[in-house]
């Protein structure tokens, strides 16, 4: 589980939370209850993969690109010499 550095921008509380990849970033600084809390980027070593990258719908019949798929599939010319 993934470490990160939170700091809180009233209090300046700085706190190291694990957090599930999948987890919700905090907001509420434990210390003084303000909505300051926020996740650092200065995690050594740990970077952020991929995050917001998602592949939605590209095979779950995308309708608003209904061209794509016909497109896509190769014209296969029939060469009998292969
Ligand atoms: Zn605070």
């Amino acid at each position: 589980m993934p470490i990160y550095a939170y700091a809180c921008a009233a209090c300046g509380l700085q706190k190291d939370v694990m957090q599930k990849m999948s987890d919700a970033p905090l907001t509420v600084c434990p210390e003084c209850g303000a909505e300051s809390f926020s996740k650092q980027l200065t995690a050594a070593g740990f970077q952020l993969k991929g995050n917001g990258y998602y592949v939605t719908d590209f095979k779950g019949g995308n309708k608003l690109a209904p061209k794509v798929e016909s497109a896509g599939s190769a014209p296969v010319v029939a060469s009998p010499k292969v």
